[in-house]
């Protein structure tokens, strides 16, 4: 597991998170004749994180992508604030709710600076001038303003989730999504995406984080939700999931993690 550094979390320049709560509830979801999950109640609170963890193949990204309608529940309900998702416009939904894949998605023609104003200058109609402000300074805070002008693949992979990030974040999004971010990374780099992460966390962002980095969620989930086999096993503070595992499965699956 890598630790995360304490450094305190430098606020984004005069704006607080509009943070809102998360919960999925009685979620169903099969592929054709795979049922694979069977009923996932979560609840994430205002600005809290919540960590995922489980085995593969638990289910983990399917849950994560019926918040933002990648993916429709056959049965049950997700709710953002109190409000379903699910008679909500996808690509409006989508601005408010950011997602950071395991692959990057980074456009690789494009510079680092129009793979950050992309969304501003399409879904927002904000102008060129307009959207290099917000891109340049959301680049400033994951520290990659001097990259704006260079394509992705010239950036580290480190480097390419941080811009993949400042995109997500320049759309001012109320709730963050997290699908192993980490998990395509060489391990020197996993530490600056993790740290970055962890100040969103402090700065009171909502957090929906599936990954493989138990000391990333033992240190900054509020929640620790352990999946098993399209369930939710057992879910609370990190230190109760840790310390005292009470599932035969969760034992197991730490014994394996840790
Ligand atoms: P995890 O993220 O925990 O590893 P997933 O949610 O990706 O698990 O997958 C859970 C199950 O759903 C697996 O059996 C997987 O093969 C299946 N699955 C995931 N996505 C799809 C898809 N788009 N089409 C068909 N089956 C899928
Ligand atoms: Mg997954």
């Amino acid at each position: 597991a890598t630790g995360v550094p304490s450094a305190p979390a430098t606020p984004p320049a005069g704006r607080a998170f509009e943070s809102v709560s998360v919960a999925t509830r009685d979620v169903h979801l099969a592929f054709g004749r795979n049922k694979v999950l069977h009923g996932v109640d979560l609840d994430v609170a205002r600005g809290d994180t919540a960590c995922v963890i489980g085995p593969s193949g638990s289910g983990k990204s399917t849950l994560l992508r019926t918040i933002n309608r990648l993916l429709e529940p056959d049965r049950g309900d997700v709710l953002l604030d109190g409000e379903s998702v699910l008679t909500r416009d996808p690509d409006e939904l989508r601005q408010q709710i950011g997602m950071v894949f395991q692959q990057f998605n980074l456009f690789p023609h494009m510079t680092v600076l129009r793979n950050v104003t992309l969304a501003l200058r399409q879904l927002r109609g904000l102008s060129r001038d307009e959207a290099d402000e917000v891109a340049l300074r959301q680049l400033d805070l994951v520290g990659l303003r001097h990259k704006a002008d260079v394509r992705p693949g010239r950036l580290s992979g480190g480097q390419q989730q941080r811009v993949a990030i400042a995109r997500a974040l320049a759309m001012s999004p109320r709730v963050m999504l997290f699908d192993e971010a980490t998990s395509a990374l060489d391990p020197e780099l996993v530490k600056g995406v993790l740290s970055l992460m962890a100040d969103l966390a402090g700065q009171g962002m909502t957090m929906v984080v599936v990954t493989h980095e138990m000391g990333f969620a033992r240190q900054v989930a509020d929640q620790v939700v352990f999946m098993d086999r399209g369930r939710v096993v057992e879910a609370g503070p990190p230190a109760e999931l840790f310390e005292t595992p009470r599932s035969p499965r969760l034992q197991g699956f730490l014994s394996q993690v840790l």
